[in-house]
């Protein structure tokens, strides 16, 4: 029999409706999984059980006698850490924010609160969101619950892996260059990162906020769509939400994948750098969608091969300026020696706070932007950006969405690419240019190769979340991996 903490928020809805389980009941059976599981995996950094298990009590009397309660009520959700949550620390992974405790929530926290959701803890990541591996969080590694000698992938690797575990049943993360996607993809869960805009950025501590942006992982599409029913739509707090109205994403799952959609194969992505054991995988998957009726068509993204250097200098170019204010005295730890003037005060609170991947962005970062290299690095980085955006606008002419890899690779073991970073960005080869573009991607789990997972991306149009939603349920229920009925 399946745990509780192991089973859908899609079916432990209709559970607590049903009145066959209670909120407390899921979220001791998700803290029990933490109590077996959490020293290895360390997919938190903050465990929040006494106020889960008052959240959960509330949602049970509101059950009782509740109407028009959101599908969240009672159900275990997970925060990472790069969110701002009120009066519960947030570090973003960083010694640098140890012991930060934010004086309000973000708004998809608030929202996710709001709904009656019970929030179980923050979890693990690379610090500020920069990383593939979650090698670079100041609270160690997260490791991947399929194989724990193995990386959860980055930088939502807690949130993947907690639910991967049974730690928890929905997480939110961040995605500026997959973020949400690769941890998904290498934890065999669904992960999806909205159209930029869809969600609000408020009280998500920023790295590159051109290319940032909040989502939902969970165990299918499903409960992704539950999850981003709560957290989408405008916000008057962020100058970049988007005022559109937003569809009831997991009530337009009913319909179904559209007969005769077209899906577009890039083939600048199905190129030599992919691990063939990945391909055959998302071949299989594609083949699957095609059985169900969908339109496979061969499309073009000329240049996809700029997407990679233009993502590395526009992020880096916003994190040195986004992380300019952890100077310790507005933000971050101050020294307690005295300093002899400013400048060496500065210096000491960011030598100590920072990592080495985060130095090594800023560094890049303010490089970037200096007098004489402006022009040639970061103007022509944003010149490839519309380039890369512009494929994507001509190839959606032709197809109504684009299904490819999520990783050029599988999961690797801890370590392997952390003393070469070049090699660890291009892990990012497939999912970057879906920021630089703005536009909504999922990864779903395609399978398995030597019991490690890997995942296939489905792209959308932007604001077009409802079909990629669609074709990743389709996908997981041809394949099994979802046994409700919705
Ligand atoms: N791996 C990419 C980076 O390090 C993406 C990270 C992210 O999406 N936050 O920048």
């Amino acid at each position: 029999m399946t745990a509780l903490c192991d089973k859908t928020a899609t079916e432990l809805c209709g559970m607590l409706r049903r009145k066959e389980v209670t909120s407390r009941e899921i979220t001791e059976s998700v803290f029990k999984r933490m109590e077996e599981r959490e020293s290895e995996v360390n997919a938190f950094i903050t465990v929040t059980r006494d106020l889960a298990m008052e959240q959960a009590d509330q949602a049970d009397r509101n059950l009782q006698h509740g109407k028009d309660l959101s599908p969240l009520t009672g159900i275990p959700v997970a925060v990472k850490d790069v969110l701002c949550t009120r009066g519960l620390q947030t570090t973003c992974g960083s010694n640098i924010l140890k012991g930060y405790t934010p004086p309000y929530d973000a708004t998809s926290v608030e929202r996710i609160k709001a709904s009656g959701a019970v929030i179980v803890g923050k979890t693990n990541m690379d610090e500020f969101a920069m990383g593939s591996s979650n090698e670079n969080s100041a609270f160690g590694p997260v490791r991947n619950p399929a194989n724990t000698d193995y990386v959860a992938g980055g930088s939502s690797g807690g949130s993947a892996a907690a639910v991967a575990a049974g730690e928890t049943i929905l997480a939110l993360g961040s995605d500026t260059g997959g973020s949400i996607r690769l941890p998904a993809a290498y934890c065999g869960i669904t992960g999806i990162k909205p159209t930029y805009g869809r969600v609000s950025r408020y009280g998500l501590v920023a790295y590159a906020s051109s290319l940032d942006q909040v989502g939902a992982l969970g165990r299918s599409a499903a409960d992704c769509a539950l999850l981003l029913d709560v957290i989408c739509g405008y916000d008057r707090r962020d100058s970049t939400s988007a005022s559109m109205a937003v569809p009831g994403l997991f009530d337009a799952l009913k319909k179904g994948m559209k007969k005769g959609l077209k899906i577009g194969l890039p083939q600048e992505y199905f190129v030599e750098g992919l691990d063939p054991r990945v391909e055959e995988k998302v071949r299989e998957g594609i083949a699957v969608l095609k059985d169900r009726g969908a339109d496979i068509v061969d499309i073009s993204l000329p240049h996809a091969r700029y997407a990679i250097s233009a993502y590395y200098l526009i992020a880096t170019a916003e994190a040195g300026s986004n992380l300019a204010r952890y100077d310790g005295v507005k933000y971050g730890v101050r020294s307690d020696e005295a300093s002899p003037d400013l400048i060496h005060m500065y210096e000491h609170a960011r030598s100590r706070g920072f990592g080495d991947e985060v130095k090594r962005r800023i560094m890049l970062g303010t490089y970037v932007l200096s007098a004489g290299y402006y022009d040639a690095y970061y103007l022509k980085a944003q010149e490839a950006r519309n380039l890369v955006r512009r494929d994507f606008e001509r190839a959606f002419e032709q197809v109504d969405c684009m299904i490819t890899p999520v990783s050029p690779c599988l999961p690797f073991p801890l370590g392997e690419k952390v003393d070469d970073p070049l090699q660890m960005y291009l892990v990012d080869i497939y999912t970057v240019s879906l920021n630089l573009a703005g536009l909504p991607g999922m990864s779903v789990d395609c399978g398995r190769v030597n019991d490690l997972p890997v995942g296939l991306q489905i792209i959308g149009r932007p604001f077009d979340e409802e079909t990629v939603l669609q074709v990743g349920h389709t996908y997981e229920n041809a394949t099994g991996q979802t046994d409700h009925a919705i």
